[in-house]
């Protein structure tokens, strides 16, 4: 009988799990799918470890209201069919935040649970739905050893200088500080950096993370030095419905003069903003890119105008630039947007050839160039296997439960 590895990542609106096999260094996920438009209109998607499609047969129906860990019982009857005879002996979960104490991923112990519950109010979007996913399969297999992995954790490198904000001391003793985010993606890119760079992987790179969320990482010998999210996953970049970096300024003039309440603000911030809110139109850089309407180039213009000071601004943070990494859905696969920021980083020496762009080609950059320019496929999955695996089933196991 084969033991496998579940990997969940939970979200408002998604639900994306892997299954790797338990066997350390088995990097290749035996599926690998997802449920999207949870709460509105749910559609499953699944490939097998050849890439071919799985049909959602085995699946029950899925009740447009339910939630992601609603969709869990159903999941693991769906993975155990397709996968006759394996057991999954664990699970590992994306948990977006760890708040100040966790720089690794940990074994979920009902301690843990109640910790990373006190820091909801810091990720109010996405942490209730992580920590509902690990709940609900705790119910359903309470043997089941599970891993929290942290979305804070690689950026525990930084220095203090770049966690802390100009604000009283006494709030940055309570942990109002930098944390940063995207960091599963950041410890995959991290990892890759010596196949594609060589001795130039320890040097100066920025790693763009384009998705719905979108952050950008300035990374030394593979280690996060500086990054473009803060205390939450609100700030820096201008996301898919995010305002990212804000005036607070504009914050008080809403409480006082909108006489907005805080979850009005909230819902505006987080849900109403970014490409939706300054396109109307839509959240999807490709829906954008398909629409002629003035407000749509604005927006995309917009975009990339705040990616590309984010990422001249963290240069500033490692002394310079060797390389300029584009991934996640817009950073893999749109050429346009890649375009517009490297033309914004010419001054810098940022150089791309057109044909390899348009291709998603892995190196843009001319062969020689001073800074190179990559586009990597993340996958925070992989990343989420290895640390469940070592924790549930490697040396460091018995030490951890
Ligand atoms: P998440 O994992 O947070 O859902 P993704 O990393 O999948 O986000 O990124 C989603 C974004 O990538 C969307 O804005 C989507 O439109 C964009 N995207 C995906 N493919 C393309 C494409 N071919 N051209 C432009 N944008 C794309």
């Amino acid at each position: 009988m084969t033991d496998v590895i579940l990997v969940l990542n939970a979200g408002s609106s998604s639900l994306k799990f892997a299954v790797y096999p338990k066997t350390e260094g088995a990097n290749s996920p035996l599926l690998r799918g997802k449920i999207s438009g949870i709460g509105t209109k749910p559609v499953f998607s699944a490939r097998d470890a050849a890439g071919l499609e799985l049909l959602q047969h085995g699946f029950a129906p899925i009740d447009p209201k339910t939630t992601a860990d609603g969709l869990i019982p159903n999941l693991l009857d769906w993975v155990q069919a397709h996968l006759s005879g394996a057991t999954i002996c664990a699970a590992g979960h994306r948990v977006v935040h760890g708040g100040p104490h966790h720089a690794g991923p940990a074994v979920v112990t009902k301690t843990l649970l109640s910790d990373l519950e006190a820091l909801v109010p810091l990720a109010p979007m996405h942490q209730p739905h992580n920590l509902a996913a690990i709940r609900c399969l705790a119910a359903k297999a309470p043997d089941m050893p599970q891993v929290a992995c942290f979305d804070t954790s690689f950026h525990h490198t930084q220095d203090r200088l770049a966690q802390i904000f100009a604000l009283p001391r006494a709030l940055t003793d309570e942990g109002i500080i930098r944390y940063g985010f995207h960091g599963l993606s950041y410890e995959y890119i991290a990892s890759t950096l010596p196949s594609y760079l060589g001795n130039r992987a320890d040097g100066r790179v920025v790693v763009a993370h384009l998705g719905s969320g979108a952050s950008i990482c300035a990374m030394q010998n593979q280690r996060s030095v500086a990054t473009s999210m803060g205390l939450t996953v609100l700030d820096g970049l201008m996301m898919g419905r995010r305002c990212g970096t804000l005036d607070p300024g504009v914050v008080l003039y809403l409480m006082e003069e909108k006489h907005m309440s805080a979850q009005q603000i909230k819902t505006l911030l987080y849900r109403q903003s970014g490409l939706l809110g300054v396109s109307g139109i839509s959240n999807d850089m490709a829906t954008l890119e398909q629409t002629d309407a003035p407000e749509a180039k604005q927006a995309i213009d917009l975009f990339c105008y705040r990616a590309a000071r984010e990422v001249a601004s963290l240069a500033v943070t490692i002394g310079g630039l060797d390389a300029l990494i584009f991934t996640a859905g817009i950073g893999e696969n749109s050429a346009t947007v890649r375009a517009d920021i490297c033309a914004r980083l010419r001054w810098m020496g940022v150089r791309i050839e057109a044909a390899a762009n348009v291709q998603n080609a892995a190196r843009l950059s001319p062969r020689g160039a001073d800074i190179e320019v990559l586009v990597i496929p993340t996958d925070e999955e992989t990343i989420i296997a290895q640390a469940t695996r070592a924790l549930t089933c490697g040396a460091g196991a018995a030490a951890q439960t």
